[in-house]
């Protein structure tokens, strides 16, 4: 992946997730990995490579397709949570929803179903200054399930917290996992990668280490 002016964030990675998996992504600070998950995601297109989601080339898609695709298949999950601060946690969860082509009249009700799988059934109504940075970023995590996706990407999901919500919210992300989500995660916590199962190491935009792969 090159950006313009002539950055090359990430080079000659090849890397196969498997349905299931829970993957963390480490490395140095701009060694590549919000670049990876951002092509991972398709939120980037990589200048050359190819992208596979459940077995089709994302290149192949209109973007149209590709945003259907996208809010169908994969949850985001941010550090800074980026919640609108005008919105209810239900409103808020319920943002996810529009590009699902969701009816109105069924939106609340699936944002509230999403709420109390995070376990904030009781926080519905309440807007993010009303909440803590644990439970903001719990209301993230309703958001990115609210399309039930196949894959949840977090970049550093951990990382504006405290060590006791941060361990709240990496016990929510393994429990979805072991519910059947794949999930992909980028952190600098050590104690953290070493929870997940597979650990993925990028440094200067290439893939140096990969430990604990489900299908090898
Ligand atoms: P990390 O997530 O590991 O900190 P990034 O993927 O954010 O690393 O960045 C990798 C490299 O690409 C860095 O050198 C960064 O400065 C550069 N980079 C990231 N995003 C852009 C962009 N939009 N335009 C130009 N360069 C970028």
């Amino acid at each position: 992946m090159r950006y313009p002016g002539g950055v090359t964030a990430l080079a000659g990675v090849s890397l196969d997730i498997a349905r299931g998996e829970m993957v963390a992504i480490v490395g140095p600070s701009g060694s590549g990995k919000s670049t990876l998950l951002n092509i991972i995601g398709t939120l980037d297109r990589p200048t050359s490579g190819t992208v596979r989601i459940s077995g089709q080339d994302v290149a192949t898609l209109s973007d149209r397709h590709l945003s259907a695709l996208r809010a169908r298949e994969i949850g985001f999950v941010f550090q800074q949570f980026h919640l609108t601060d005008g919105l209810s946690a239900a409103e808020n969860v319920a943002t996810g929803l529009l590009y699902a082509g969701v009816p109105r009249r069924h939106r609340g009700q699936r944002a509230r179903h999403a709420l109390a799988r995070v376990g904030l059934a009781h926080r519905a109504g309440h807007r993010p200054h009303e909440l803590s940075g644990g439970e903001r970023q719990r209301v993230a995590i309703a958001r990115a399930l609210v399309n039930q996706p196949s894959l949840v990407l977090a970049d550093e999901p951990t990382g504006a917290l405290d060590t006791t919500n941060g361990r709240a919210v990496l016990g929510l992300l393994h429990r979805l996992n072991a519910e059947g989500t794949t999930i992909a995660l980028i952190t600098h916590d050590r104690d953290i990668a070493a929870s997940l199962p597979r650990q993925i190491e990028i440094r200067d935009g290439r893939l140096v280490r990969d430990a604990g792969a489900a299908h090898r």
